[in-house]
């Protein structure tokens, strides 16, 4: 792989990650499906009722490290964890899917994974990003300057 982040310390060990030991069936889990490639199960912090994780089944630190086929399978479940969702007697009216990557990010268990946070109308959670408050609009040619710092590193 790449670069990594500046000042991130690399190389967890997967024998201490709560993840992995779940996977291995050494800690508590509130299963809700699994393949060959992902597991979902809640969050043990929920931050909403339904609050779910998708996690690869095998130890990846960051989000550009996960193989392209656990990470099909980890949005390709996450839609159907939403479904299910929506199918359920679960309060959703929209739905937060987010991956913290790096501690500055918010990634607390430094094995890849993804949040599915059902949304309620009012429910005040402090996730998303507004548009209408405080954020501005940059101009077209900063935005350009950007793209292209990007771009050519693709
Ligand atoms: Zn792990």
């Amino acid at each position: 792989m790449g670069k990594k982040y500046q000042g991130m310390e690399v190389g967890y060990m997967s024998d201490n990650c709560i993840f992995c030991k779940i996977l291995k069936g050494e800690a508590e889990v509130s299963l809700i499906a699994q393949n060959d490639f992902v597991t979902a199960f809640m969050d043990l912090h929920p931050i909403q009722e339904g609050h779910a994780l998708v996690i690869p089944n095998k130890h990846f630190q960051w989000f550009q490290e996960i193989e392209p086929v656990y990470l099909e399978e980890m949005f390709k479940m996450a839609q159907k964890i939403q479904a299910a969702i929506l199918n359920s007697d679960i309060k959703c009216d929209g739905t937060n899917f987010f991956l913290s990557d790096g501690e500055v990010a918010g990634q607390e268990v430094m094995h890849s994974h993804l949040h599915i946070c059902p949304r309620v109308v009012n429910d005040g959670l402090p996730m998303g990003f507004s548009h209408g408050g405080g954020l501005h609009e940059w101009e077209r040619e900063k935005l350009d300057g950007v793209a292209m710092r990007i771009r050519k590193e693709i």
